[in-house]
């Protein structure tokens, strides 16, 4: 059984483009991934700090707030708050080391990370930014029993907190009709199912995920700081990216130069455009 974890970021009004990533692991490697962020984690924080009480959450690791007393209700300050700038940028690119860093238990069942960048030009942009991804993961599974590996099944399970009540409704929907991208989602197992992130090391791990993808592509400058280290765990086959893909009009125009849209060029296995 594979489980793909997702989270999203841009999903408010005004951004640039909608993100949703993630990490796809074999249920044997759950565990293995879960203790290499807690280990690095424990590691980091000084003496008298438990791991369990922080969240890997980057974006809050990156800018902490500060919190409000005088709020009713009072707002406490982020945990992060109480470390300095330093220690929270080296205590992120630890945490983006551990999963750029991950050898897999069984090289037969690869972990891989997944991702769609889609511009806010797209009035659907949710739908077809899960649509890629799920098919993506799908598509994973049947090409690793293709190449004579056991036929493994996925789940999908989202951060909770950022539930988009669609999401299951669409899925079964694309379970047995597609109309935007050829073939159904025949390896996943069900519905997505939801998680809470507080409490998921794994949901921290397609947060950071995503927030490397947000900040490669939904800010005007380009912050390649946390996305250089993963480009390479972005699901693939013969050297050809399949994992990530970025929806939006320069694609067409040959005008996109990143990674996926160069992918893109050759051989597509969808019309994400
Ligand atoms: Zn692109």
């Amino acid at each position: 059984m594979y489980l793909l974890y997702l989270d999203e970021s841009g999903a408010h009004g005004g951004s640039p483009a909608y993100v949703l990533g993630g990490i796809a692991v074999h249920e044997q490697d759950v565990y293995h991934v879960q203790q290499r962020l807690e280990t690095m984690l424990q590691a980091k924080l000084p003496d008298g700090f438990a791991a369990a009480d922080f969240e890997l959450h980057a974006q809050e690791i990156k800018s902490p707030k500060q919190g409000d007393p005088a709020a009713r209700p009072p707002k406490p300050p982020s945990p992060w708050f109480q470390f300095d700038y330093r220690f929270r940028i080296d205590l992120l690119r630890g945490a983006y080391s551990a999963i750029g860093g991950y050898s897999c238990v069984n090289t037969q069942y690869p972990c891989a990370f997944f991702g769609a960048v889609v511009d806010r030009h797209y009035s659907d942009r949710k739908r077809r930014a899960y649509e890629e991804v799920l098919h993506r993961f799908d598509e994973m599974l049947g090409r690793l029993s293709r190449d004579g590996g056991p036929h493994e099944r996925g789940i999908v399970i989202h951060d909770e907190s950022t539930v988009e009540k669609n999401l299951q409704a669409w899925t079964q929907r694309w379970r047995e009709v597609t109309d935007r991208i050829p073939g159904t989602l025949g390896h996943i197992v069900d519905v997505p199912f939801f998680a809470d992130s507080k409490s998921s090391r794994m949901i921290q791990a397609a947060d950071l995920v995503t927030f490397s993808l947000w900040r490669f592509y939904g800010l005007d400058r380009s912050d390649t700081t946390w996305i250089d280290g993963l480009w390479d765990r972005f699901d693939a086959s013969d050297g050809h990216m399949h994992g990530l893909v970025h929806v939006n009009p320069r694609f067409r125009a040959g005008k996109c130069g990143c990674r996926p849209c160069q992918a893109r060029i050759a051989p597509a296995i969808s019309a994400a455009d």
